[in-house]
C-alpha cells in the first residue's frame, strides 16, 4: 500500500511539473507575438507628493491582454527577461510612456521600470535620447526605476550608463528598496534621486513596531542623502497618516489611486490643474 501511495504522489508531482512547464511555454510563445498583435498596453498609477498635495509623478505599468485574460507583469516579466524579449518590450514601454506623458498637463513626470537586461544588451542612453526626442518630452520629466538586482554585479559599465542618464537630466529611482540583501551599499555606489520603499514594509506598518522603525529609518536616510522617499502600497488612511508623520515625500497605492488607463489618468491630471493652477502656469496671465 505504501508503495502505491508513493507512486501516485510521484505521479501527481510529475504532472504538476509538466503543467508548469507547459504553462511557461504557452506564455513564452504568446509573448513573442504580443508586440506585433498589439496586445500590450500601459496603465498609469499616480504618485502623490505629500508636501505639494498633488500628483507629481506617474508610474507606467505593463499589462498584457492575452486570449481571455489580462496577464500580470509578475507572471510574464520574468519570462520576458529569461528569453530576452524584455529588450524589444522595454523599448516599446519607454516609447509609449514618453509619448503619453507628453500629453499631460503641467510638469508631471513619468516613471518607467527598467530591467537589468536592458542595460546589458543595448545602447540604453541612445534609446532614451531617441524616445525623448521622438516624444518631444524633456529629460527632466522622465524617471527610470531600477531594482537592486541590477546593481548586483556592481559593474562600472552599469554605473556609467546611470551617470550618463542622470547627466542628461533623467531621474533615477531605486525600486522595491529593502527587499534585496545589500540595499544600503547600493545607496553608496550611486546617487539615486528617489528611494521607493517596498510594499512589504507597508503591509504590517500599523501593527508592527519593527516595520515602523525600519520605515522611519529609511525615510530619514533618504532625507539625509537628499533623496525623495516614496511609500509604496499605501492602502489605508491609517498607513497614510503614519508615513506622512514619518516624513515620506510621496505615496503610491490603492488608497489614492490604482493604476489607470491613459484616458482616466489624463482626466485626473486635468482635474488637478483646474482645482489648483500651478504658480508658474497662471490660468490667465495679464498681457
Ligand atoms: P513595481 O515597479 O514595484 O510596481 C508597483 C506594483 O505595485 C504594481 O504592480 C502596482 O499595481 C502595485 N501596487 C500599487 N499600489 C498598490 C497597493 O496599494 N496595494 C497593492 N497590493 N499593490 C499595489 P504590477 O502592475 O502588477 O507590477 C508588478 C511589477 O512588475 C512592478 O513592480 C515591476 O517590477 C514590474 N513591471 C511592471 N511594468 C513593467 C515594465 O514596463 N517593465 C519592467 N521591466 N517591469 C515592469
Ligand atoms: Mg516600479
Ligand atoms: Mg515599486
Ligand atoms: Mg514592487
Amino acid at each position: 500500500k505504501a508503495k502505491s501511495e508513493g507512486r501516485s504522489t510521484y505521479h501527481f508531482f510529475e504532472t504538476g511539473m509538466d503543467a508548469d512547464l507547459q504553462q511557461r511555454r504557452t506564455i513564452e510563445a504568446g509573448l513573442r507575438l504580443a508586440l506585433q498583435r498589439d496586445e500590450l498596453r500601459l496603465v498609469y498609477q499616480p504618485l502623490l507628493g505629500l508636501q505639494q498635495n498633488r500628483v507629481i509623478c506617474v508610474e507606467a505599468l505593463l499589462r498584457w491582454d492575452h486570449e481571455d485574460r489580462t496577464v500580470s507583469p509578475t507572471e510574464f516579466i520574468p519570462i520576458a527577461e529569461e528569453t530576452g524579449l524584455i529588450v524589444p518590450i522595454g523599448e516599446w514601454v519607454l516609447r509609449e510612456a514618453t509619448k503619453t506623458a507628453a500629453k499631460w498637463p503641467g510638469d508631471v513626470r513619468v516613471a518607467v521600470n527598467l530591467s537589468p537586461m536592458q542595460f546589458k544588451t543595448r545602447d540604453l542612453v541612445g534609446l532614451v535620447k531617441s524616445a525623448l526626442a521622438d516624444a518631444h518630452l524633456p529629460a527632466s520629466r522622465l524617471e527610470l526605476e531600477i531594482t537592486e538586482s541590477l546593481l548586483l554585479a556592481d559593474n562600472e559599465a552599469t554605473l556609467n550608463v546611470l551617470h550618463e542618464l542622470r547627466a542628461m537630466g533623467v531621474r533615477i529611482s531605486m525600486d522595491d528598496f529593502g527587499t534585496g540583501y545589500s540595499s544600503l551599499s547600493y545607496l553608496r555606489s550611486f546617487p539615486f534621486d528617489k528611494i521607493k520603499i517596498d510594499r512589504s514594509f507597508m503591509r504590517d506598518l500599523t501593527d508592527r513596531k519593527d516595520s515602523q522603525a525600519i520605515m522611519e529609518a529609511v525615510i530619514g536616510l533618504g532625507r539625509s542623502l537628499g533623496m525623495s522617499t516614496t511609500a509604496e502600497g499605501v492602502e489605508t488612511e491609517e498607513q497614510l497618516a503614519m508615513v506622512r508623520a514619518q516624513g515620506a515625500t510621496e505615496i503610491q497605492g490603492f488608497l489614492f489611486s490604482p493604476p489607470l488607463p491613459p484616458a482616466a489618468l489624463l482626466s485626473l491630471l486635468r482635474a488637478q490643474v483646474r482645482k489648483a493652477p500651478e504658480p508658474d502656469r497662471p490660468a490667465a496671465r495679464p498681457p
